[in-house]
């Protein structure tokens, strides 16, 4: 028995991500300290803003998947400078 699906998941058609575009390079993306349910410390690990940050295991995303929320113009814009002094050489 596998960990049950979250809704939210199947709506967003989270799915296996590009080599291009994916969970880890989304605005959304988030590696965070987890916590069980008894305060055990259970490492960093990959969550979403937006399908949820609950300890639970079905709120894990996987950094080479991606779904239909994808956003990844806050991290294009941090890249922007480094193009812009690229033109200038
Ligand atoms: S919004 Fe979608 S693509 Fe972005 S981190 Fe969350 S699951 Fe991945």
């Amino acid at each position: 028995m596998g960990t049950q699906r979250l809704k939210i998941k199947n709506q967003l058609n989270y799915r296996r991500g590009y080599t291009h575009k994916h969970c880890s390079d989304c605005d959304h993306y988030l590696n965070m300290p987890i916590k069980g349910i008894g305060g055990e410390n259970l490492g960093i690990q990959p969550r979403c803003k937006i399908i949820g940050t609950k300890p639970g295991r079905m709120y894990r995303v996987h950094p080479e998947n991606i779904c239909d929320a994808f956003d990844g113009s806050k991290k294009l814009k941090m890249l922007r400078p480094a193009w812009l002094a690229n033109k200038n050489d």
